[in-house]
């Protein structure tokens, strides 16, 4: 599908045209042309608006049937990110991936790039904020602003007039990290150089 131009209004930036392309969330989202469910589900490239109904929704990321959820919340799926984010890790932190049930989780820790990288991290999540997004950052530039990095972004006053967001992410807190084999995923492997 043929993106829109990004164009710099006031103190920030806007597609071209009248509406500006702005969401009643005041979040300029990257339109997408196929419908849900068309086409071949692409790990690596994720559909941005079921991803946006999987998050507002606590639908899981594989089949799109509701994620699990007990007395201490949802479950989720996370990258490992112990060693780099510290102690508190995953309280805090941001994810742009949906949760998941529970006969799907070693289906994701499989097929998920995310997570077959580093290794995939249950855990349950009490309290979800979506109050962030996965995008690309623009810049003020000298004729047009200027395509920047891509993350996950806090929706901020600061962050939102300058991302074009493709899908909905969260603040996790409230998270217990479980066994691997409660939910029947494979440990991960120890990280060894040059592999994937
Ligand atoms: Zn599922």
């Amino acid at each position: 599908m043929p993106q829109p131009r990004v164009i710099a209004v006031g103190d920030g930036i806007a597609y071209e045209g009248p509406a500006g392309g702005r969401g009643s969330d005041g979040v300029l989202w990257k339109p997408w042309g196929l419908k849900p469910h068309q086409g071949e589900p692409l790990w690596a490239k994720v559909h941005g608006p079921r991803q946006r109904r999987a998050m507002r929704k606590h639908l899981c990321q594989v089949c799109g049937g509701p994620a699990d959820r007990d007395e201490h919340g949802w479950l989720w799926l996370l990258e490992d990110q112990r060693e780099e984010a510290g102690p508190k890790w995953p309280d805090g932190w941001l994810t742009a991936h949906p949760p998941v049930c529970q006969p799907c989780a070693p289906i994701a820790a499989r097929h998920c790039p995310h997570l077959r990288r580093t290794g995939a991290v249950p855990v349950r999540v009490r309290d979800v904020v979506l109050d962030a997004a996965y995008g690309q950052r623009y810049y003020r530039g000298p004729l047009r602003p200027t395509a920047g990095e891509r993350d996950v972004f806090l929706m901020t006053r600061w962050h939102r007039p300058w991302v074009v967001a493709n899908q909905l992410a969260a603040t996790l807190s409230g998270c217990t990290i479980l066994d691997p084999a409660e939910v029947r995923i494979e440990t991960p492997a120890p990280r060894t150089a040059g592999r994937r």
